[in-house]
This record gives C-alpha cells, structure tokens and sequence, in this order.
C-alpha cells in the first residue's frame, strides 16, 4: 500500500470539504526515537501547524495525528520521508499516515509518539534544543487528522 492509493480516500466531510485541517503555515517536525520492536534508533516525524483551519475555523499551534488523508501538495513534500507512510494499525482499527521503522518495518503508533509521556511528539515545545528538526512545508496543505493542542 503506497500513499498514492491513500489520496482522496474519504468522502467529503462536514461542509463538502474534503479535508478537516487547512494550513499555510505548517511543518514537518522530526525526532528521534527507538524502535519499539527492534529497538533501533529512527527517525520519526509529525505534521504540526503553527496556524491553520480546522473544520473552517482558525487555530493555531497544533500537531496532527492519526491522519487518514492527505491533498497531493502534501503528499508531493512527504515524498522526502519515504517511513512515513500509510500503514494499518490494529491500535487504531484502520489505516493512516505512520511512521515506520526502516529496519524491520514496524509501524510506529501516533498513540505512543503522541499521547504518552516519553513519546516523541509528546512535548515539542518543552523538548530539549537539538531534539527535534523543523522543516517548513511549501503552500497551502490540506489533510484528514486528529488535532492536538499542548496545555
Ligand atoms: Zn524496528
């Protein structure tokens, strides 16, 4: 399963558009983490916005997780993280947007690298400098996901 076969897989949703998160400031962060399976050290990344629309209103400072869809503006830039690909996860009960290990190919759950304490995305404003890389996505980019704020 490639990420081409993932575009435009959901239906419109509320107000006929087909994705929930619009942004034209938004950002791939990467970090480092370990394997949960074959414990080697990867390299994970996250969607994060520093402002955006979320179901047509503006929002600011979030990551994305669990994502379903991606619009092709998206999809081209992530073509620079060959891991970070759809993935089926018994987890979630369906497919989105994972991280994966190059090693042994395991997906990487957003529950863990998002919502548990130590996972990598867990924190990014109180990760430590050096941590986490920040690259600017191009444009305005559209997907399908879970927001997440930090307190
Ligand atoms: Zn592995």
């Amino acid at each position: 399963m490639d990420k081409m076969d993932c575009i435009f897989e959901e239906g419109p949703i509320e107000g006929g558009e087909p994705y929930s998160i619009a942004s034209e400031d938004a950002y791939v962060v990467s970090a480092k983490a370990r394997c949960w399976r074959c414990r080697a050290v990867i390299e994970v990344v996250c969607i994060y916005c520093a402002a955006g629309e979320i179901l047509g209103d503006h929002y600011e400072e979030f990551a994305v997780s669990n994502i379903t869809a991606v619009d092709a503006a998206l999809w081209r830039q992530l073509e620079r993280w060959p891991s970070f690909r759809f993935g089926y996860s018994r987890t979630a009960e369906g497919r989105y947007l994972a991280n994966h290990c190059p090693c042994c190919r395991a997906l990487q759950g957003d529950y863990f690298l998002h919502c548990e304490p130590g996972g990598a995305f867990f924190t990014l404003k109180g990760a430590p400098p050096g941590v986490i890389a920040v690259t600017p996505l191009l444009g305005r980019i559209r997907l399908t996901g879970d927001e997440g704020f930090e307190p």
